[in-house]
């Protein structure tokens, strides 16, 4: 069975998704990473994605054209978290989700305690002009900010 599949995806589309990549290739490659079809395709997965995605969502991806195994994909993210190009969402020991940190852009997040699901927090995000004085006094660059707020889900509840 092959792997490449050439569909479209539904939900979101990042018009400049090219762009994101090949910037986040470049900055990769500053920091020592082999460039390896593996490195792309993670990449490219994680940029195209809508929202934060599991190691599972990741590996078993049908764009994830090099056959990379679970275990070399998760070595991966391992790494790109480290370098703080993606960071880890969610509950560490139960259902982690990894997203792509891009400039100028940012999500806050709605994550369970019970069952793990997470979602996008729909709000206007009051932290945005604090990160800009912020990075105005300090002199920073590059600064991001995710927020996290953990609860119970309403399934959960309703099956509490
Ligand atoms: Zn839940
Ligand atoms: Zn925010």
């Amino acid at each position: 069975m092959s792997k490449h599949h050439h569909h479209h995806h539904a939900g979101c589309i990042r018009p400049e998704a090219e762009q994101l990549l090949a910037q986040a290739i470049e900055r990769c490659r500053s920091l020592g990473f082999r460039r390896t079809k593996a490195l792309e395709d993670v990449l490219s997965i994680l940029i195209r994605a809508c929202q934060p995605l599991t190691l599972a969502d990741i590996s078993e991806h049908q764009d994830l054209g090099s056959g990379a195994d679970k275990a070399t994909v998760y070595r991966l993210l391992m790494k790109l978290e480290q370098r703080s190009l993606i960071r880890r969402l969610g509950l560490h020991d139960r259902a982690a989700y990894y997203t792509m940190i891009l400039p100028g852009e940012h999500s806050d997040y709605l994550i369970c305690n019970d069952c793990g699901r997470i979602e996008k927090l729909d709000i206007h995000c009051p932290v945005q002009s604090l990160e800009k004085q912020i990075s105005k006094s300090s002199g920073y660059k590059r600064l991001y900010h995710e927020l996290e707020f953990f609860g119970q889900c309403p399934e959960c509840q309703a099956s509490a």
